[in-house]
């Protein structure tokens, strides 16, 4: 029986990412997401059915449409199998409840607005409201109340919407995240409540760290800024050392100067529009939330 089940969650996950899929390309293009048939982007012609099958047609058409032979962006089997996963994970967490629906809702979100973010830099803020909302509703359904939902919400909103003004007073002069992450954020905290969303945001930005730095430090040796990577490395090695041997006022202060020279060396840097590092945080956030409810 339970196998069956599990089954049945696979395939309603494949169908369902097969439709996320669909959302995210008419949401950045602007097309309804209802009407008009399945199409190649590239050529335009009408998919016969077989087409659509998740993850098996682009096995099948050797990632190619079937008419014109233009590549199928790899967006279409990874964003099915991720939401199968999420699904299975889901499930196998929190077992045949409310709790693995909700947790199916806010998945389903999360992965429609990372991808989007991903690809375009464009969050639809729609979709956090709501979850947002579900959020709200969960909290009622569980306590009877909405109120640590709403705090959460409050929480969630106003923590991301200060760090993203902190932009405004550094030399960039301009926000440093996007207005839908606080909108992404205010749907964690009514989801989890405020410490819940806290940690969240912990595991978020080590996330955002873990899967930015290297890309910054490698953006910062391509437009030839050696001190800046330099000091990065420093950086590391300081904090490296600093923990693992001499836990000495010497290799605390090492850590400290570095760690200076570092952080103004890089504000020098945001200061000119063009090299400005706009993170997209909605994968951080996603990440973060990933890990909060699995482990
Ligand atoms: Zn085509």
């Amino acid at each position: 029986m339970n196998n069956y089940l599990l089954l049945l969650i696979c395939i309603v996950g494949l169908c369902l990412g097969s439709f996320y899929n669909v959302v995210i390309i008419r949401s950045l293009s602007g097309e309804s997401i209802v009407f008009p048939a399945s199409k190649c982007p590239k050529c335009g012609h009408k998919l016969y059915p077989w087409h659509n099958i998740p993850v098996l047609s682009y096995i099948f058409l050797r990632g190619k449409c079937y008419f014109c032979k233009e590549k199928i962006s790899l967006q279409y089997p990874v964003v099915e199998l991720v939401t199968m996963l999420m699904f299975v994970f889901a499930y196998l967490k929190f077992g045949l409840s409310t709790d693995t629906l909700f947790a199916i809702i806010l998945l389903s979100g999360l992965i429609i607005m990372t991808t989007t973010d991903i690809k375009e830099k464009l969050v639809d803020c729609n979709i956090a409201i709501i979850l947002a909302l579900c959020g709200l509703l969960f909290c009622y359904l569980r306590t009877g109340s909405i109120i640590a939902a709403a705090v959460g919400l409050i929480t969630g909103a106003v923590i991301i919407e200060l760090i993203a003004l902190t932009g405004c007073i550094l030399p960039a002069k301009t926000r440093v995240m996007g207005e839908a992450d606080t909108y992404v954020a205010a749907a964690l905290g009514s989801y989890f409540g405020m410490g819940g969303f806290s940690l969240i945001l912990l595991y978020s930005i080590a996330a955002a760290l873990i899967f930015t730095l290297p890309v910054y430090i490698y953006n910062q040796y391509k437009i030839n800024n050696k001190i800046t990577c330099i000091l990065f490395i420093l950086f590391t090695l300081a904090v490296v050392v600093f923990k693992a041997a001499f836990q000495s006022w010497l290799a605390f202060s090492f850590v400290i100067i570095t760690g200076i020279l570092l952080a103004i060396s890089v504000l020098k840097n945001i200061k000119s529009t063009d090299n400005r590092h706009y993170l997209p945080f909605v994968p951080a956030l996603a990440a973060g939330t990933l890990f909060f409810m699995f482990f």
